[in-house]
């Protein structure tokens, strides 16, 4: 679930962040180290200016950059530093280069030949079950209640979706390895660690007296209370940084596969309210709004995830998975009603949004978003938990919702794979 108040509050927060000397260089996301422009040396000629603007445009930028990046005709000139006024130059290739500098992360197509029942073979999938759960879940906001049923913990039943999950991708010839497998933070910091960091956001808002701590979930106020500034720094960008760090320095996947349940606002957890929309939409890396390219780290984070052409390979992966998932679940589309997204690929599934785990996890991530939670129909479905077999739920044979969700992401990676790497394989077709 990708709360909209929250993600609000973390662009304000991270706007506030800017300016406060003892939380981080001027201009940096929070928690976010002072990008290395440098390392982008590497990527000297490997675009062409075409490919370069129109993934800028298309993918990434599709808003707008103000003059951050100006394309000239032989390079592009990309602001580094928005208080020194330093320039990265990169210069385009002439014409389309035949290899790319080496990452930790291959193509599928780069994997060579698999055989028709082992599509996955040598590939590695790494699962990343959405939010931290276990006793956090209610700091997280992704647990609620109704009456005395078992309480529905998105962290929880995710994580249930990866372990039924993983052996299928196994027996598919991958190799599988989790970004978490436990319902505990992957960062060793604790919400009072970012007292002082949440006290500065606070007063650049005007808040300068805040209280210590809120009432409970459904407080109004609770977003102006160190506590809840100090919870979001932990769960929402520490604990992510957290796990980018395991993705890109330990476990380095060729894909990672974010696994999270969607919900619509269901206002006091012990009363929530049910709704009878469900659908389904999966997220990929783009669509930088202007306030978040102002931000120096994720402006070169931009630049640096375009320039690995991470899209070329998520895009149509993306797509297809979604169409499969579709197809098995029948769940219609989110049309989403904010701009922080731009809809992107060919199924009407597939939305790039800039998220910080899809930016800082430095290979291909699809970020799957299915089932409304707090929906009548997947909410009987969660209570019924799994299953073997189907049973009837609300008048209609059902499968497990758990099952039904591991079954259409393995199934749409292994056509994915079966197309491209199978020979005398008969692309189906969404
Ligand atoms: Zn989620």
């Amino acid at each position: 679930m990708v709360c909209r108040s929250l993600r609000r509050a973390i662009l304000i927060s991270s706007a506030a962040v800017a300016t406060v000397h003892v939380v981080a260089a001027a201009n940096i996301s929070p928690l976010a180290a002072k990008p290395r422009w440098q390392t982008l040396e590497r990527y000297q000629q490997t675009i062409t200016r075409d490919e370069f603007t129109r993934l800028l445009q298309n993918v990434y930028a599709t808003r707008d950059y103000g003059d951050l990046i100006e394309v000239g005709a032989d390079s592009a000139r990309i602001r580094e530093d928005r208080e020194a006024d330093t320039f990265f130059t990169l210069r385009f290739a002439q014409e389309r280069p035949h290899k790319l500098p080496s990452q930790y992360w291959r193509r599928i197509e780069q994997l060579g030949a698999a055989p028709e029942a082992k599509p996955l073979a040598r590939l590695h999938v790494a699962l990343d079950p959405g939010h931290i759960g276990g006793k956090w879940a209610k700091t997280e906001e992704r647990w609620f209640q109704v009456g005395d049923g078992p309480p529905v913990e998105e962290a929880d039943i995710a994580l249930h979706v990866a372990k039924i999950l993983a052996p299928k991708l196994r027996a598919l010839g991958a190799e599988v390895t989790f970004v978490r497998s436990r319902n505990r933070p992957t960062t060793p910091k604790r919400p009072d660690d970012f007292r002082e960091i949440a006290r500065a956001i606070l007063a650049k808002s005007g808040i300068n007296n805040p209280s210590n701590s809120y009432e409970n979930g459904a407080d109004e106020n609770k977003e102006k209370s160190i506590r809840w500034q100090s919870e979001l720094l932990f769960y929402r960008q520490s604990e992510i940084r957290y796990r980018a760090r395991r993705v890109n320095e330990v476990l380095q996947p060729d894909l990672v596969l974010c696994l999270h349940f969607n919900a619509e606002a269901w206002g006091d957890p012990k009363n929530p309210t049910l709704i009878d929309r469900n659908h389904f939409h999966v997220l990929i890396n783009g669509s930088y709004l202007p306030e978040e390219i102002e931000h120096d780290d994720e402006r070169y984070e931009m630049v640096r995830r375009l320039l690995s052409r991470t899209c070329e390979e998520e895009l149509p992966l993306a797509d297809k998975m979604a169409a499969t998932f579709a197809r098995e679940t029948g769940l219609p589309p989110y049309e989403y009603t904010t701009d922080t997204v731009a809809k992107i690929g060919s199924s009407g599934y597939v939305y790039a949004r800039n998220l910080l785990a899809t930016r800082v996890f430095r290979c291909p991530v699809v970020y799957f978003e299915p089932y409304v939670m707090n929906s009548n129909e997947a909410f009987a479905r969660i209570q019924a938990g799994d299953y073997e077999g189907t049973r009837e739920i609300n008048g209609v044979q059902r499968p497990s919702i758990f099952r039904e969700y591991a079954g259409a992401v393995a199934d749409g990676l292994a056509e994915y794979c079966r197309d491209i790497r199978t020979e005398g394989h008969v692309p189906s077709r969404p």
